[in-house]
């Protein structure tokens, strides 16, 4: 233990909590048909904690033995000053309180901030990408351009940040790209991620009509490729393979054909600082009333504890033709992905 830290977070089912994941805007530049509807309302600017108030908040938690901090969104690069917060964040790398620091992006603003986020201590970052066919990229993200996140892509490598690609797996959409999108990215050094759709939120389509479960993929990319089951590890849900043609590393995150709820270590806040225990649950805590509530933190640690004690033991995602409504009815983009 750290000198100056305080009990470890270990809820009821005897889980380590080291790794905190924080929505720091529900605001986008893309409309991603999976994620978010078209007309979204996104909170009242004035409802969002403050820079500093994160700041506290992640530091407070980074005390309690969070090792890995991920900031997510919406899209985390578009809030205005956020490079303020990931230098401020970086201070935790420095002493050795963190061993984390990192960001999952779009990469619309990456050529802008690739050096920056380097600069703050960042090493590793996770670009979300669906597509490479510029059509169906602006068809997936309804508003976003591929060759901008390309430059982005390219600017990262350039400063030295390894990159993750995660993909969301759609039926009918890019079932047929996904292993010409691994040899590109195992081509390029880096590694890729698939993900299942989640029932998250309220979009324009019916999520049954995306839904392909990687358990078919993985059996139909094992027909070209030698898929061995491999030991890496990045801290999140995903199993890794390692494709010996290619080289690199194929994950699956597999929410709703695999529950990977045993070894969950992630809690999630949101950019109002409401504390989410579970993706895949409506329970939530309210941090930011005792985070102003006084300017010591006794209070917010105690309002951790209490939320620990009530992590739940997994989620109950579903996804078929006769659930119409969301499991649960707040976008991915409020608790970040
Ligand atoms: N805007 C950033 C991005 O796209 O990387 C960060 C936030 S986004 C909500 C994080 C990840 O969640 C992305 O990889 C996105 O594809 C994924 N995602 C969003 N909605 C999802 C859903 N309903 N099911 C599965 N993944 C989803
Ligand atoms: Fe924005 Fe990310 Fe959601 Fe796409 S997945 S709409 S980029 S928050």
């Amino acid at each position: 233990m750290l000198p100056h830290s305080l009990p470890p977070m270990i809820d009821p089912f005897g889980r380590s909590i080291s790794y905190l994941r924080v929505s720091v805007t529900d605001r986008c530049d893309f409309r991603c048909v999976y994620c978010m509807s078209e007309n979204m309302t996104f909170l009242p600017k004035g409802d969002l904690l403050s820079l500093e108030e994160l700041d506290r908040l992640c530091s407070a938690f980074i005390r309690r033995g969070v090792r890995k901090l991920r900031l997510t969104g919406g899209e985390p690069l578009v809030r205005r000053d956020i490079m303020t917060l990931f230098r401020n964040l970086g201070r935790h790398l420095e002493t050795g309180a963190l061993e984390e620091l990192t960001v999952t992006t779009n990469g619309s603003q990456l050529s802008r901030f690739a050096g920056d986020l380097a600069a703050c201590g960042v090493r590793r970052i996770n670009v979300s990408l669906d597509t490479l066919d510029a059509a169906k990229f602006r068809q997936i993200t309804r508003w976003g351009a591929l060759d901008k996140v390309l430059e982005g892509i390219d600017a990262a490598q350039r400063a030295g940040l390894k990159i993750k690609i995660n993909a969301v797996a759609l039926k009918d959409f890019n079932e047929d790209e996904l292993l010409p999108m691994i040899r590109w990215a195992h081509g390029r050094d880096m590694d890729i991620t698939f993900i299942e759709v989640m029932p998250l939120g309220e979009i324009d389509g019916q999520r049954v009509d995306q839904y392909l479960p990687l358990s078919e993929v993985r059996a139909r990319l094992s027909q070209a490729l030698t898929l061995e089951a491999s030991s890496h590890r990045t801290g999140g849900p995903a199993r890794y393979f390692r494709s010996v043609e290619t080289g690199g590393q194929v994950g699956f995150i597999t929410p709703l054909t695999h529950n990977f709820c045993e070894s969950c270590n992630r809690v999630r806040l949101t950019c109002t600082g409401t504390l989410y225990m579970c993706l895949g649950q409506e329970d939530a805590a309210d941090l930011r009333k005792p985070l102003r509530a006084s300017e010591s933190d006794d209070a917010l640690m105690e309002a951790i504890d209490r939320a620990i004690s009530r992590k739940p033991k997994g989620h109950d995602f579903i996804i078929d033709r006769t659930t119409k409504q969301p499991a649960v009815g707040r976008h991915m983009s409020v608790t970040g992905g």
